[in-house]
């Protein structure tokens, strides 16, 4: 028996405890609760107990020129950022098609960028907005609105916490910068 929430969960997410269920797929244990490690929809086996985040599932829907779309980082190169377009912000629906989208050096930022990985960093949730849906998508996080809106410490895989101009881990200290958009951990999809 299985039960799927509908719902979309942020990497990190407090999604059941270690008393009640098991960490499943898509999840990891952090002090007795179980986290969700990527974006998805939560998954419930009842008779195992096992707790997983899946891909969301559903009715696709296709990404297009001037959409604003949440993504996952998945590799940082010298000169562009892969993300992987897991959602058009306000549909919840899924996604078919060509997924994989890069955000160009120079269109991270309105400053200047030398080196990406000042910027992003794998796993780093976004909100760009499409530039380009052909031959292949393309993203921009230019302007306040776009960039990292959820980001894990690189080190201990705490959900880091804004503080100021940059992002602080209150469980190691670690601190790390970003292209961070005003939308911050306001869990806005
Ligand atoms: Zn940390």
């Amino acid at each position: 028996m299985k039960n799927v929430k509908k719902k979309l969960v942020m990497p990190g997410k407090e999604i059941a405890s270690t008393e009640e269920m098991i960490a499943g797929e898509g999840t990891f244990e952090d002090k007795g609760k179980i986290r969700a490690s990527r974006i998805g929809e939560v998954q419930i086996d009842e008779d195992s107990k096992v707790v997983s985040v899946r891909p969301a599932t559903s009715t696709p829907v296709r990404v297009k020129k001037g959409d604003v779309v949440i993504g996952e980082v998945r590799e940082v190169r010298n000169s562009i950022v892969v993300v992987d377009i897991v959602q058009v912000e306000g549909n919840k629906r899924s996604l078919y098609g060509d997924k994989t989208a890069v955000i160009r050096v120079a269109e991270i930022s309105k400053r200047y960028v030398k080196d990406p990985l000042t910027e992003y960093r794998i796993g780093d949730i976004v909100r760009a907005k499409v530039t380009q849906d052909y031959p292949n998508l393309q993203l921009s996080t230019k302007g306040s609105e776009f960039g990292v809106i959820k980001s894990l410490c690189v080190k201990c895989r705490q959900p880091l916490k804004l503080k100021g101009n940059t992002l602080e881990c209150e469980r190691c200290g670690n601190r790390e910068t970003r292209k961070i958009s005003k939308y911050y951990g306001k869990g806005n999809i």
